[in-house]
């Protein structure tokens, strides 16, 4: 690792600050990371920036473990058959959580396309090569009306139609013989009149396999294998949010006859709905490294370490007229997120007094060098600490007293 001491760049990477403060070590620290990192994208006019807003996919999910990065990078070496690789590396996945089946998708989207398909279509080659026109089939999937979002699409590209029900009396009376699938979302279950256990009971009763999209809740692991072994039939998650995979991976874990269905919709099959979202071998075995991790870490050492990024970063905010932070984990809808039980800061200030509006604060963070994303809302900026690289979090904290204390004297 290299240290850099180019005043040019660090003159212009601060906004022209003092020769005597670009030689303190946090802004020699910023300008090495925003000089080490990302040089592949600057050569493109694309800025990269430190992330304390949390995983999103337009902002690129998370980074992957240096752990993934080698297996990615050794899988891209040579040629393997792509079929056995699926099988393999689905095979291993299944065993280490101790469920049936498993195999990899594109993404958690991807895997709500590929469970809806297996629920419509099962192992019959011509459902599959039909699909999205399901005349014939079982093309209904109940869903809860207030868990209804963006991602359902990923469904009703199969050509399903979606029953909202309310209540668990509405999801009794709407199953029939047309019924495919019952669609769960996890994150949204707080939303719900209906108890997630009756929705999984009712279908079960009615041999109706349940699917639960629960893409981005991990934290808790438990939640890995767990919420198959409460009985879900399939359950998606995003590879690349807290699992650090790779950004364009994603799990489907279930029971055995429905993850084959899902495999048979899916690549390399050419005349099949999924061979638009194509897992290489560099995925594959990312995401089997990415698993074999996260089972292998200490997830509590990992709360604590992203406890002490949100610490370090209210010390920093100390003593600055009207400014109050507060460290939380939000519960059930709560926080950015929508209940992503990881440490928050909630940094708020008196704007008038400061001179200084949450969005303009952001909006200066984000323009700034290095360029730090974070949590806007009406009460105030949002710290995720989940995405920090560890040493980001003194920037973060330096820049944002900057521009707090900086704000005061203008
Ligand atoms: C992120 C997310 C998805 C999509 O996950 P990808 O891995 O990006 O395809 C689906 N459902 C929910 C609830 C999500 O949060």
């Amino acid at each position: 690792m290299k240290l850099l001491w180019d005043r040019r760049k660090l003159l212009a990477g601060a906004g022209g600050l003092g020769l005597l403060r670009t030689l303190l070590p946090r802004h020699a620290y910023a300008s090495y990371l925003a000089e080490e990192y990302g040089e592949i994208y600057r050569q493109i006019g694309i800025r990269p920036f430190i992330n304390a807003a949390g995983t999103y996919t337009v902002l690129t999910g998370s980074i992957v473990s240096p752990r993934v990065r080698q297996a990615m990078e050794e899988a891209s070496r040579c040629f393997v058959p792509l079929v056995e690789l699926q099988a393999a590396v689905g095979t291993r996945i299944a065993t280490m959580l101790g469920i049936e089946a498993a195999m990899v998708t594109s993404g958690a989207a991807c895997s709500i396309m590929l469970a809806t398909a297996a629920c419509v279509t099962g192992k019959d080659k011509e459902k599959i090569t039909r699909i999205p026109d399901v005349a014939g089939m079982k093309s209904e999937v109940i869903i809860p009306k207030t868990q209804r979002n963006g991602f359902d699409h990923a469904a009703r590209n199969v050509g399903v139609r979606l029953v909202e029900v309310e209540t668990i009396g509405q999801v009794k009376s709407a199953i029939s013989n047309n019924t495919a699938m019952l669609y769960w979302t996890n994150i949204m279950g707080w939303k719900t009149k209906i108890e997630r256990r009756e929705f999984l009971e009712v279908g079960k009763a009615a041999g109706i396999p349940v699917f639960n999209d629960a893409a981005a809740e991990l934290p808790p692991a438990e939640n890995l294998s767990g919420i198959v072994k409460e009985g879900f039939d399939l359950v998606a998650f995003s590879g690349g949010k807290g699992l650090r995979g790779p950004q364009s991976a994603g799990l489907l874990l279930g029971r055995k006859n429905l993850i084959e269905a899902a495999q048979l919709n899916g690549n390399p099959n050419d005349d099949a709905i999924g061979r638009v979202s194509k897992v290489g071998k560099e995925e594959l075995m990312g995401m089997l490294a990415a698993v074999e991790l996260y089972l292998g870490r200490d997830h509590e050492a990992d709360q604590r370490t992203w406890r002490s990024f949100m610490e370090s970063i209210a010390k920093s905010l100390r003593g600055i007229e009207s400014v109050k932070t507060r460290i939380y984990v939000p519960g059930p809808g709560e926080g950015p997120g929508g209940g992503h039980p990881v440490p928050y800061l909630k940094v708020q200030w008196d704007q008038a007094a400061l001179k200084l509006t949450y969005q303009d604060c952001s909006r200066k963070l984000k323009e700034g060098e290095p360029s730090i994303q974070v949590n806007t809302g009406s009460e105030g900026l949002d710290l995720a600490s989940y995405n920090l690289t560890p040493g980001e979090e003194r920037i973060v904290g330096w820049r944002l007293r900057e521009l707090l204390s900086d704000s005061r004297k203008a």
